[in-house]
């Protein structure tokens, strides 16, 4: 996938070892390892790009988060706040107008931004290709429900 910059045969032994322990990878001889339909001879892990990608935006954070944010639509699932949609320009006669109204955007977008958080904690793993990016493992948060969860288990921790 070409959104993922990581060399390739990097990505090769990492993708091994996390699908030797991911819960959501099938494991069938001669089978896809995300679908479990027949591989085509020339290919050896996903019978296709689409699988390839659907493995992918599971483990790799950055692709999860996206991911998790699209099927959320882009909603807090707490509380259902949406950050302000940037303005389109051909909306405002005058340029004036309309880059006021894209710094309010700006500004606004510092403090309602979504957040994706992992349900169950992912330990810093951020960084890392993880089975804790699974995307049923995510939840688009408000910044403010998402601070209101952290501090949630935080109190859970200490008790
Ligand atoms: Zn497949
Ligand atoms: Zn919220
Ligand atoms: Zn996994």
């Amino acid at each position: 996938m070409s959104q993922v910059r990581i060399g390739a045969a990097q990505a090769l032994t990492k993708s091994a070892a996390l699908l030797a322990r991911c819960g959501l990878a099938r494991r069938c001889e001669g089978g896809c390892r995300w679908c479990a339909a027949m591989l085509p001879a020339s290919r050896r892990t996903w019978c296709s790009d689409g699988c390839a990608a659907a493995f992918w935006r599971n483990h790799w954070w950055t692709l999860a988060r996206r991911a998790a944010k699209r099927r959320d639509k882009h909603r807090c699932r707490r509380c259902g706040h949406s950050p302000p949609k940037r303005p389109a320009a051909r909306a405002f006669p005058l340029r004036a107008d309309y880059l006021a109204a894209f710094r309010r955007w700006r500004a606004a977008r510092r403090t309602e931004r979504l957040e994706v958080n992992h349900i169950t904690p992912c330990r810093g793993a951020h960084g890392t290709l993880s089975c804790a990016h699974h995307v049923d493992n995510l939840e688009t948060l408000c910044v403010s429900c998402h601070r209101e969860h952290t501090r949630g288990l935080a109190v859970r921790r200490k008790t």
